[in-house]
């Protein structure tokens, strides 16, 4: 069978592997849908572990169960979490699940025709799709689990005002997100095709990154979500924040970076500064409510769909950011 390796973002290689044999407790899934996930493309992140085949962001048919798997048949529709946390642990018992001490075994990229998937993932980490939702759309079920567990531990709620500085795919989740939820969404690019996107899909307002976004708003915002790496929208987001409010680091500058918070202006106005990394199984479990009720919509999102080997175009098109907002590869087809 085919797979997609990563060596880095302009070294993407078909190879031929052979197809794996399910063992014990394991299952054999035919991967419909794999999305490229914004992080797939950020090299400081993905290179320590390269080469490796890229996609978590999976839609599936099973096509094997070994003997002892009772829970699935060949022909089940299904959404498969990257990895699973114990529930044991003390950062699991927290609902810390992102952090768990105890997470082993991973599944592998979905960038192939086909994966075997681990036992403990077949137990815990798979998810039967609705008929609501298609394979293309359970891409987003994670990236939608992340966005959920940052606006939940953020405290977004109906009413309040959510700035979304940097309009990619995560971003643009962000905001239909929070629209749905009843708050008032402004976002920012430096792209103005990107502006668009977010104005079409939720926002309110949007300004140019490139100006003077603090001076722009009207009123300061409940929430800020960094959705960039970009340090200036970093420098914003401080000035943007409302007394009381909290600003979510979603996204991070690269490691050789730090960033200075202006502590004792913020230290009498009571505002959180926090991070949100990856989802636990509550977030997924509610990103696949959200999908299956319509609640988010995500076809308006999906901008290239492309077979297994025209990976290395996908990276290049979100690397580019100005033509793609979701790019799906069907390795089926
Ligand atoms: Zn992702
Ligand atoms: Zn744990």
């Amino acid at each position: 069978m085919k797979i997609a390796r990563w060596y880095n973002n302009h070294d993407i290689r078909i190879e031929q592997v052979p197809r794996p044999v399910p063992g014990p407790g394991e299952i054999l899934v035919k991967v419909q849908s794999c999305g490229i996930c914004g992080s797939d493309v950020v090299e400081w992140y993905r290179l320590p572990r390269a080469p490796l085949v890229p996609g978590h962001e999976i839609g599936a048919v099973v096509a094997e169960v070994e003997a002892s798997v009772a829970d699935y048949r060949p022909g089940d529709r299904v959404f498969i979490a990257p990895k699973v946390p114990c529930g044991q642990c003390e950062y699991c018992q927290k609902g810390h699940f992102p952090v768990c001490s105890n997470v082993k075994e991973r599944l592998p990229g979905g960038m192939a025709e086909y994966i075997c998937v681990p036992q403990t993932l077949v137990e815990k980490g798979t998810y039967r799709l609705p008929d609501a939702i298609s394979y293309d759309q359970s891409t987003f079920i994670e990236p939608l689990a992340c966005v959920v567990r940052a606006q939940r531990l953020a405290e977004v709620g109906a009413g309040q005002t959510v700035l979304v500085m940097g309009c990619g795919m995560s971003g643009l989740l962000q905001i239909k997100l929070a629209a749905a939820r009843g708050c008032r969404v402004i976002a920012t690019d430096i792209t103005a095709q990107r502006r668009a996107a977010a104005a079409a899909m939720g926002a309110q307002e949007t300004i140019d990154a490139a100006e003077d976004v603090a001076g722009q708003l009207d009123g300061r915002a409940d929430v800020v979500v960094l959705c960039t790496g970009a340090m200036t929208a970093v420098e914003q987001a401080w000035r943007c924040v409302d007394s009381g409010g909290a600003v979510v680091f979603f996204a991070v500058p690269g490691p050789d970076k730090s960033v200075t918070v202006p502590i004792n202006a913020f230290w009498t106005r009571e505002i959180r500064i926090l991070t949100t990394y990856y989802c636990g199984p509550p977030d997924i479990d509610e990103a696949i409510r959200l999908l299956a009720a319509g609640t988010v919509s995500v076809d308006d999102m999906i901008t290239h769909r492309l077979p297994l080997e025209d990976v290395a175009q996908g990276f290049e098109l979100v690397l580019d950011g100005k033509e793609s907002i979701k790019v799906i590869i069907n390795p089926g087809k």
